[in-house]
């Protein structure tokens, strides 16, 4: 039995919006992942069978191995059809928004969204959602927006009617979000789900193999460099930084998605309980990923210097400087955490 964890106000009044509206918009955050995807595209298929005109509009391109999802060609990329996209945006009666919690994640979009008239809805597991809707559904304890979208299609009454591609959609982003149900994933319920899943036909081997079996080889060759030439070790804070520059990426034939999940290669080390990732993106803009082990917060870290947020052991910021300077700026307060980070180191060893 899956509980009722979303109130029931919620579901009515998101079912009432469905029913009022006659041109829906599906947004999600830049940088879309599985969940993202998976959210919008299972919402889709839904939408769809109910006979609403839905677009599916992210702030810029999803990854290859997410192509294989089914509508994944019917997703509008803004940053490539801003034109088209904005008149989608402007001309919506409901925009629901899915899988993030500020509008900043929104990027290039974000003004569009917000100037929009259309009444918008937030479905989103993300602390602390910032107030840039009309109507907020927001499950911190759920691991991925997917596994919302599941139990807000259930408790509208429409089990019987998810189709087997709506399914695969919910777990591809079941998945991602958990690292393929490694991490944060303790919810016996989220089985509960997948079992349900695969009644509906889905081949969940298969939906890893399509997501985690299908890199093109820059992934690895940037992977090796990246651990064999840039990991630097901060013992005494239990801490992995890794930096990527573009002249490095451009060296090494990066393709978007490739940096998936790098992030998190250094927490295998023992010892490592914070791993940090700098990216060089363009224009003098330094993407940071965060991941922790255990109790230390890098979704506090990441909002207090780095503007950003995200989960406890996920997250991410950003600085608008050069990658010299963000390496310094993040030097300079990592001893800052110093007793936090070894409490932690303690803890992990102790096997708490
Ligand atoms: P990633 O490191 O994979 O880009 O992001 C991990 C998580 O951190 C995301 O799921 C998201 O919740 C959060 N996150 C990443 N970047 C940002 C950011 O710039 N702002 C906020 N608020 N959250 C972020
Ligand atoms: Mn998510």
């Amino acid at each position: 039995m899956i509980s009722k964890i979303i109130a029931e106000e919620k579901i009515q009044t998101i079912q009432k919006k469905i029913e009022e509206a006659s041109e829906i918009v599906i947004v999600t955050h830049q940088a879309p992942d599985g969940d993202a995807v998976g959210a919008s595209l299972a919402f889709l298929h839904f939408l769809q069978f109910l006979e609403k005109k839905t677009t599916v509009i992210v702030p810029n391109m999803f990854p290859d191995f997410l192509k294989w999802m089914p509508l994944s060609q019917y997703i509008i990329d803004y940053h490539n059809q801003k034109a088209f996209a904005e008149g989608v945006i402007a001309g919506a009666d409901l925009i629901i928004a899915l899988d993030f919690n500020a509008l900043a994640r929104l990027g290039e979009m974000a003004t569009a969204v917000k100037e929009a008239s259309a009444y918008k809805i937030l479905i989103d597991h993300h602390l602390e959602p910032e107030g840039f809707v009309d109507y907020i559904v927001s499950y911190p304890q759920m691991a991925s927006t997917s596994e919302m979208i599941f139990r807000v299609i259930c408790r509208m009454g429409y089990f019987t009617d998810i189709s087997k591609e709506c399914a695969e959609c919910i777990y591809t982003g079941m998945m991602t979000d958990t690292g393929a149900f490694t991490f944060n994933s303790n919810n016996p319920e989220i089985y509960s789900i997948i079992s349900e899943l695969l009644k509906k036909g889905i081949n969940k081997d298969e939906i890893y193999s399509k997501v985690y079996n299908n890199y093109p080889s820059s992934r690895f060759r940037l992977m090796g460099y990246a651990l064999s030439e840039k990991l630097k070790l901060y013992r005494e804070y239990g801490t992995a930084v890794i930096v990527l520059t573009q002249e490095e990426m451009n060296r090494l034939h990066y393709k978007r998605g490739d940096m998936e999940g790098f992030a998190n290669i250094p927490l295998a080390i023992r010892d490592i309980v914070f791993s940090v990732f700098i990216k060089e993106d363009s224009d003098k803009r330094i993407k940071f990923s965060f991941r922790s082990r255990g109790l230390f917060p890098v979704n506090q870290f990441a909002s207090i210097h780095f503007g950003g947020g995200g989960h406890l052991n996920a997250s991410g910021g950003e600085l608008f400087v050069s990658i010299g300077e963000a390496i310094e700026f993040f030097e300079n307060i990592l001893p800052l955490y110093k007793g936090a980070l070894e409490t932690e180191m303690k803890r992990q060893r102790n096997g708490e």
